[in-house]
């Protein structure tokens, strides 16, 4: 054996050390779990090649990793293990194989759900629960009793089933619920702070609290699929079956599945289908269902051979910031975005990550040149999870990148604005604002048409958009004498939209769909809105007083100009159902999702639209 593969070994087993205690201990991974897992992959494979590599202290030995300072020790009854692990069909039926070759073709799996979450171990003596325990290495946990006890869905006493123990365990997994995280969010994005990027890491944190009243406040869930002695039950179906009649949470969506076609069936199903559930998960797990067959397949060092975890494709990834470029909104907001090498993850390439303002670039100490782990979850926008190493001290730009006026940061917002109301990106955002499909949906008015519209000086507002003649229309780029036939008669029929519609393509700052709609039906008519005062737009459900203060200050400045000009041209919204009998009285709003700066699509079309905004800024440097 060479001193090369001696060297690599150690150097897997440093480096896979210290991605598990940031990933297990800190709760900050380091890098992404694809680039874990081929490191872990390579040690194991190495050892396995060259057994007298294999040290005590590998990685590969024991599962999860060293404890944590805070809590005190709890030594397990028996291991808590980790999963084997199959990435693709040709894995699985490999698997398949191997188990059906010890116990038979007879064999029956049971599909769940790969919950991405922590392991919890639970102990019950005389009917309550008097531990809780992370899985730490594997052997010893930490005790965080008292911060699973403000879990509503982990039962404090309970009657054992038939033929338990005195002292029993029950192990599952505590997760995230994604509406509580989103919640969470909210709020510290609200009080300014960082947001949290995923849902496992926040809640293995939340668990590992010295303040149990914050891991209460958390709102975690559990599912749990364990227990430990089985007692009466024979299989891992009556064991879910009982953990159910014991009052445990256990996740309804298990399947009894005979051979494997429907393992992979189980399997496609759950990825098709992830996103209608209200947690996350990074892939199902297979069980061989008897537990008389799992006695007999037994454990590989750190896994049962009859459990596997059949995984999803990640959805973080490694990139490099290459460059980091400016955005301007249509209501002059700055925002910045990070151009990254391209990345394939959560099935999408994504090669631009939006950050919410400058403070947020440092905070993650973002730079060019950075090495950054990437996630993108179902269909959230891109967000940069980490940074290897963090440098602050990226400023936004004094002038703005598109016209070069004069860029302020107003007090207390923490966006830089350009102040330029002339400023053609602004211009640009607006018109494309307007005329967008949640807003006047006005077909046919994407960027391109627009910034022919600007660049011919055929419109500067909204209003200027009614009075272009079929024939300028018929001079743009794509257009025909009938299509321009059809964009007169688009805009004519599309004279009366609804007064929510009406009011959210005005772009009035902070103003989204909901709240537009909330206005519309409370106040009724396009008049009451733009001449309600202050008080009264407060006294509007969900409108706060920096909202009525916006509100009133766009249509007391250019917005009511804006609006004449509309209904001087013949644009009249509909009146609303008087107060009390619209369809949102009485409905409460949750606005979900929304950042700091920009609406969700606006957000995503950014990075799209930016190769614009950098056209424009270099032909106006030239
Ligand atoms: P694992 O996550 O692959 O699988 C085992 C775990 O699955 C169990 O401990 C249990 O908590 C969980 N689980 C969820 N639903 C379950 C169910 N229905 N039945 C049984 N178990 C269920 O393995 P692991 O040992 O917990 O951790 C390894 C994972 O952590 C890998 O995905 C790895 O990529 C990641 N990791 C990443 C880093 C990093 O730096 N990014 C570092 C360490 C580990």
């Amino acid at each position: 054996m060479s001193d090369g593969l001696a060297a690599r070994a150690e150097e897997l087993r440093e480096l896979v050390r210290r991605w598990d205690y940031a990933y297990h201990v800190l709760d900050r991974p380091e890098v992404a779990d694809a680039t874990y897992d081929a490191a872990y992959l390579e040690l194991r494979q190495l050892e396995e090649a060259h057994p007298e590599l294999v040290t005590p202290d590998s990685p590969t030995q024991r599962v999860g990793s060293q404890l944590g300072e805070q809590f005190a020790k709890v030594r397990h009854r028996s291991p808590m293990l980790s999963l084997q692990n199959a990435f693709d069909e040709e894995e699985i039926r490999a698997w398949d194989k191997r188990v059906r070759g010890v116990v038979g073709d007879e064999v029956v799996y049971i599909g769940e759900l790969k919950i991405d979450g922590l392991a919890i171990s639970l102990t019950y003596s005389g009917g309550r629960l008097v531990r809780a325990a992370t899985r730490g290495d594997g052997m010893t946990g930490e005790d965080v009793t008292a911060n699973i006890r403000t879990l509503k869905s982990v039962p404090l006493s309970l009657t054992p089933l038939r033929g338990l123990p005195e002292e029993f365990e029950v192990r599952g997994e505590v997760y995230f619920p994604l509406e509580a995280f989103e919640k969470l969010n909210q709020q510290v994005a609200a009080a300014g702070r960082e947001r949290y990027v995923n849902p496992r890491n926040t809640a293995a944190g939340s668990v590992r609290q010295l303040d149990p009243r914050v891991t209460g406040s958390r709102n975690l869930q559990t599912f749990m699929y364990t227990l430990d002695p089985a007692g009466s039950a024979r299989s891992q179906w009556e064991v879910l079956d009982g953990l159910e009649g014991m009052g445990f949470r256990v996740n309804p969506h298990r399947r009894r599945l005979a051979g494997i076609e429907e393992v992979i069936a189980f399997h496609r199903h759950w990825h098709d289908h992830r996103q209608e559930l209200a947690h996350e998960i990074d892939g199902v797990v297979l069980k061989v269902d008897r537990h008389d067959h799992q006695l007999e397949l037994g454990f590989v060092s750190r896994s049962p051979r009859w459990a596997i975890a059949y995984k999803y494709a990640p959805e973080e990834g490694e990139s490099v910031i290459e460059e980091i470029s400016v955005y301007v909104g249509r209501t002059g907001v700055l925002t910045p975005v990070a151009h990254i090498r391209p990345l394939i993850v959560g099935g999408v390439t994504v090669r631009n990550v939006t950050m919410h303002n400058e403070s947020q670039v440092n905070a993650k100490g973002i730079h060019v040149g950075a090495e950054v782990v990437v996630r993108r979850a179902g269909d959230v926008i891109p967000e940069i999870v980490s940074v290897k190493d963090p440098k602050p001290g990226w400023r936004m730009p004094a002038r703005c990148p598109v016209c070069g006026g004069e860029v302020i940061r107003e007090e207390p917002y923490i966006a830089h604005r350009c102040i330029n109301p002339f400023c053609p990106a602004q211009r640009m955002e607006r018109l494309r604002h307007f005329a967008s499909r949640l807003a006047m949906n006005i077909e046919g008015l994407g960027y391109s048409t627009v910034e022919q519209v600007l660049e011919k000086k055929l419109a500067a507002e909204p209003a200027d958009l009614f009075r272009i003649p079929a024939g300028q229309w018929e001079e743009l780029e794509h257009f025909g004498p009938k299509s321009a036939e059809n964009m007169v008669a688009r805009l004519a029929g599309a004279r009366n939209p609804t007064l929510a519609r009406f009011l959210y393509s005005l772009g009035i700052p902070q103003v989204g769909e909901a709240t537009a709609e909330v206005l519309a039906a409370e106040l009724g008519s396009l008049d009451r809105i733009r001449n309600a005062s202050e008080e009264e737009l407060r006294g509007v459900e969900s409108v706060g007083p920096s909202l009525a203060t916006e509100i009133r200050h766009f249509f007391a400045g250019q917005g009511g100009e804006l609006v004449q000009h509309l209904l001087d041209v013949g644009v009249q919204p509909k009146e609303a159902a008087p107060r009390g009998e619209g369809p949102f009285s009485g409905k409460t709003f949750v606005f979900t999702g929304t950042l700091e700066t920009m609406s969700r699509p606006d957000a995503e079309g950014a990075g799209a639209i930016l190769g614009r905004q950098g056209r424009r800024q270099r032909q106006r440097q030239d």
